[in-house]
C-alpha cells in the first residue's frame, strides 16, 4: 500500500484504523530519527481503565482519532462574569455562549477527525457543563468535563480559609457527583505560586490520588517577550514539585503551556518528561512564542526520545478561529499545527502517536469512585 504523505494526513483527519495507519506510515520516504524510536504499536491501558467523558465511560481502545486534551467550548475568559460585576464592569460577551453554535463547530471538528474533547474549564471560568453535555450528545463528540481551580484572581474566597483537604474533599465529591473526567486547567497567576495557589495544587494532587483521575495545568510563561519581573523557567518544575509532594500519579499528570517557554533546546520539557509526567504543548497556534519556534522545540523533544510523552492542543479560547469565522475551527491542532510537524520531518505515524494514543493514555485510568 503506497499512499502520498497527503493521502496519509487525509487518513489521519479521518481517524482510519490503526492497521492501515501504520502500513501507510511504513511506505515511503525515509523519515527522522525519531521514527527508530520503539513507539508502541498499541498503547496497552490498565485493566478496566476508561476515560470518563460526561456521558459514560468510554473504553480507550475504541478511541481512534485525535483527542485534543485541553481546549475551551464553555468559557467566559480571561474575564468571568463574577470578576466583571465585582469591578463594576459589563459581563463580557463569550464565543461559547451560543450553544447551538458549539454544537456545529464540534460536529465540523468531528468531521477533521476529533474523536474527543477535554475541556479546560470549571466554574471558576465560567464553563456551563449543561452546554457541554448539549454539545456531547447532540454533536456525537466525546467531551470530557473538569473540575478545579483556575488562578489566585478566579478562587471563590474560602480558598483562604480553607485547608488542602478540605479543598480535596470538594474536589473529590464535585467529581464524583458530575461525572469529571480530569482536574483542569489548575493554574497560577505569575512567576511564583501564592500560598493559596499552592495549597490549591496540593489539594488537586490530593484528589488525583484518590480518584485516580487524570490533572493537566496552566504554567505560567513569558514566551519571547520581556517581562518584568521575570518568569522563572523554572515554574514548570516546581508546579510538578508540589503535585509529586501531595501524592499525585504521575503518569496521569500533564504540566501545560510548556510550549510558551522560551526554550528551543527544550530543556524544560526534557526535565518534566524525564520525571515521568506528559509535557503539554497545549498552545499551538497562539502566537506567545511563533509556531516555527514550537516546531523546532518539539523537535529537540522528539529527538531526546520522549514521543511517548508529548500531548498537543489549542486551548481554545479566540472565537475569531471557528470556522464560522472562517478560522480553522475546534481541530485547528490537528488541520495546521500537526501538518507543520510532518513538514518539518515527524512521520505521520510518530504524529498519530502523539495525538491518538498518548491523550488515550494520559486520559484512560481506573477510576477509584
Ligand atoms: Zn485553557
Amino acid at each position: 500500500m503506497t499512499l502520498t504523505r497527503r493521502d496519509a494526513i487525509g487518513l489521519l483527519g479521518m481517524g482510519v484504523g490503526l492497521g492501515s495507519f501504520w502500513r501507510a506510515s511504513l511506505s515511503g520516504e525515509p523519515r527522522r530519527m525519531v521514527e527508530s524510536l520503539a513507539l508502541q504499536a498499541r498503547p496497552t491501558f490498565d485493566r478496566g481503565a476508561v476515560i470518563r467523558t460526561l456521558l459514560k465511560d468510554v473504553d480507550p481502545a475504541t478511541v481512534d482519532g485525535p483527542v485534543l486534551f485541553h481546549e475551551h467550548l464553555s468559557t467566559r475568559y480571561p474575564l468571568t462574569k463574577a470578576l466583571a460585576e465585582e469591578q463594576g464592569r459589563p459581563v463580557p460577551a463569550s464565543f461559547s455562549d451560543d450553544v447551538d453554535l458549539m454544537v456545529e463547530e464540534a460536529k465540523l471538528a468531528a468531521k477533521d477527525g476529533v474523536a474527543c474533547f477535554v475541556d479546560g474549564g470549571h466554574p471558576d471560568m465560567d464553563r456551563d457543563l449543561a452546554a457541554l453535555i448539549r454539545i456531547a450528545n447532540e454533536s456525537g463528540v466525546h467531551i470530557v468535563g473538569s473540575g478545579g481551580y483556575y488562578m489566585q484572581r478566579n478562587y471563590p474566597k474560602d480558598i483562604a480559609t480553607k485547608m488542602a483537604d478540605q479543598i480535596a474533599d470538594h474536589l473529590v465529591h464535585e467529581a464524583t457527583a458530575q461525572r469529571l473526567g480530569a482536574f483542569g486547567e489548575i493554574g497560577q497567576q505569575s512567576g511564583v505560586l501564592t500560598d493559596d495557589e499552592k495549597k490549591v495544587f496540593t489539594a488537586v494532587g490530593k484528589a488525583q490520588a484518590r480518584t485516580g483521575l487524570p490533572l493537566f495545568t496552566h504554567n505560567p510563561y513569558t514566551g519571547t517577550r520581556v517581562v518584568n519581573p521575570p518568569i522563572p523557567m523554572d515554574a514548570a518544575l516546581k508546579q510538578l514539585d508540589v503535585l509529586e509532594a501531595a501524592g499525585a500519579d504521575l503518569r496521569h499528570v500533564a504540566i501545560g503551556h510548556v510550549c510558551c517557554l522560551d526554550d528551543v533546546k527544550a530543556e524544560i520539557p526534557k526535565q518534566l518528561a524525564k520525571r515521568g509526567v506528559f509535557v503539554g504543548f497545549d498552545r499551538v497556534l497562539i502566537p506567545i512564542v511563533p509556531d516555527a519556534q514550537k516546531v523546532t522545540t518539539i523537535l529537540a523533544f522528539l529527538d531526546a526520545g520522549y514521543a511517548d510523552q508529548l500531548l498537543l492542543s489549542s486551548d481554545f479560547y479566540n472565537g475569531r478561529a471557528l470556522k464560522k469565522n472562517g478560522g480553522p475551527g475546534l481541530a485547528q491542532t490537528v488541520t495546521v499545527f500537526g501538518p507543520m510537524l510532518i513538514k518539518a520531518g515527524v512521520s505521520e505515524a510518530t504524529l498519530r502517536h502523539i495525538l491518538v494514543d498518548n491523550p488515550r493514555r494520559f486520559l484512560a485510568v481506573v477510576p477509584k469512585v
